[in-house]
């Protein structure tokens, strides 16, 4: 254990820990990963923790290590999260969290006639774009409707 900064990430003796979130989106986090309660790994998290640059949220998940591409979800709700691995009380992997080019089955279309929100079996997709004006921008694949708020409101 390297000191009290690293104490809450370091806490863990192996698993995955999800810092930086933005402040109030654990539980959006635990949503866009689709841990619910017949998830069988110990799951702890801190809401509104003060860190080194304001308030934070931190998630951590024992003894499972996510995908990348599980974990990189987590960017469209908050770019800023990091991604820690640990493996006997240390990190051996920190990353940063990086928009996907697109998901699948992630976000709800917001345009209520898209076939993704009809009867049929269909997954929502989205192409996912960044820009400075607009943050994270959604564009439907089936309907071209854009989703650039509220994205954590339409998590699926
Ligand atoms: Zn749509």
């Amino acid at each position: 254990m390297k000191g009290k900064r690293n104490l809450k990430v370091e806490a863990i003796e192996k698993g995955t820990v999800i810092d930086h979130i933005r402040a109030g989106q654990a539980l959006n986090v635990l949503r866009i990963l689709g841990i619910s309660s017949d998830f069988r790994a110990t799951i702890s998290f801190v809401m509104n923790a003060i860190g080194a640059r304001g308030k934070k949220d931190v998630v951590k998940i024992e003894g499972k290590e996510l995908s990348v591409e599980e974990l990189n979800k987590i960017a469209l709700i908050s770019p800023t999260a990091t991604i820690n691995i640990i493996r006997d009380f240390e990190v051996v992997q920190k990353n940063n969290v990086v928009l996907p080019p697109s998901v699948e089955g992630v976000v709800r279309c917001t345009n209520s006639k898209c076939i993704s929100n009809s009867n049929e079996p269909i997954k929502s997709k989205f192409s996912v774009q960044q820009s400075e004006e607009e943050g994270v921008t959604l564009r439907c694949l089936y309907c071209e409707h854009v989703i650039s708020e509220n994205i954590a409101e339409n998590l699926l």
